[in-house]
């Protein structure tokens, strides 16, 4: 029996036509600088999204920490969202080890802050105070896309107030293909932008973050800081350049999965989020344990939490979300 897993995006397998351009990537000692598929990597990326540079890196969360250790001092402060990654979800490691505070603030049912919020938090210059550097956003956030117009007003206010601004762009091209936009539509609001390779785009490691020269000059010294500095690491990149030749446009079918599970899901009964891209919020209450352990047997992999997140990805095809909606179906009838 073939397993459903949908606990997330970041459990696909690397696919034949990945793991053949692993297997033939050129590579060299890129703490060096000298692998040319991770500067090849680095390049591409730079220039799709629109910045100067870039720094490929093994994690999501490094290469977030690192977006926010170069732009802020020991003593700053970043403006973050209670739910966001770079805050909730990334073991305080802003905090930890960059010396930065953060101050979340509540996330809107679209998924962005009141800039109203943002602007009563910026601290005056006070010795008091942590100095405010920089907003970070998500998008997507829990799988809803900011609107473009409120990116081109978060990118005003965050000028106006001489903040820098980040995005958590983990699944940045899930927001883009939502939109309909080049990624770049989204990009150019920000001072820098951290993308994982390794959700929805399917490759096995690896993220980047994009911006200026001088920002990622630091974020490399950083990296090698933190122990992210890798060696051969084209073998990897050559997957990152693989994902983004092959599996951008693709998005789309993981989304109108998502899609089809939420009405199947609604159909049967359930209380489902409304949905965007490729996570589906459904509402399970005191039953998260029991629909787990039913749909386990049943080869379908879930977490277990009363606001239940489902997570569409290329190794789930249309098919098996069908017979997902039938396993929560024969799950209500119980
Ligand atoms: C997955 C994720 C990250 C980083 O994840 P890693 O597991 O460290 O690669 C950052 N932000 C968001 C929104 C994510 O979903």
């Amino acid at each position: 029996m073939s397993v459903i897993d949908l606990r997330s995006d970041t459990v696909t397998q690397p696919c034949a036509g990945m793991l053949d351009a692993m297997a033939k990537a050129a590579t060299g000692d890129d703490v060096y600088g000298e692998d040319p598929t991770v500067n090849h990597l680095e390049a591409e990326l730079a220039q799709r999204l629109g910045f100067a540079a870039a720094l490929f890196v093994p994690t999501g969360t490094m290469s977030n920490l690192l977006g926010l250790m170069a732009h802020c001092e020991r003593g700053d402060e970043y403006i973050v969202g209670q739910q966001a990654h770079t805050y909730k979800y990334e073991g305080g490691g802003a905090a930890v080890l960059g010396s930065i505070q953060p101050q979340p603030l509540e996330v809107q049912a679209d998924g962005s802050l009141d800039l109203a919020h943002v602007a009563a938090a910026i601290k005056p210059d006070d010795f008091h105070f942590a100095r405010t550097r920089l907003l970070a956003l998500e998008n997507t956030m829990q799988g809803k896309v900011l609107p473009l117009e409120y990116l081109a007003r978060a990118r005003s206010f965050t000028r106006e107030h001489g903040l820098q601004q980040h995005l958590d762009g983990a699944r940045l091209y899930n927001a883009a293909v939502k939109l309909g936009v080049d990624a770049r539509e989204i990009t150019r609001y920000f001072d820098s932008v951290s993308v994982c390779l390794s959700k929805g785009l399917g490759a096995p490691v690896g993220s980047v973050l994009c911006g200026s020269a001088e920002l990622i000059g630091k974020a490399r010294r950083l990296r090698k800081m933190v122990g992210g500095g890798m060696r051969q690491a084209g073998i990897l990149a050559a997957a990152g350049l693989y994902a983004l030749d092959n599996n951008v446009a693709r998005l789309a079918d993981d989304h109108a999965n998502a899609q089809l599970l939420a009405e199947g899901l609604r159909g049967a009964g359930f209380e489902v989020e409304p949905v965007q891209t490729n996570m589906v919020y459904v509402q399970m209450g005191d039953q998260a344990e029991a629909i787990k352990a039913f749909a386990a047997e049943r080869g379908i992999k879930l977490s277990a939490a009363a606001r239940l997140r489902m997570v569409t990805h290329m190794d789930v095809s249309r098919a098996q979300i069908e017979q997902v909606v039938a396993t929560f179906v024969d799950f209500s009838r119980k």
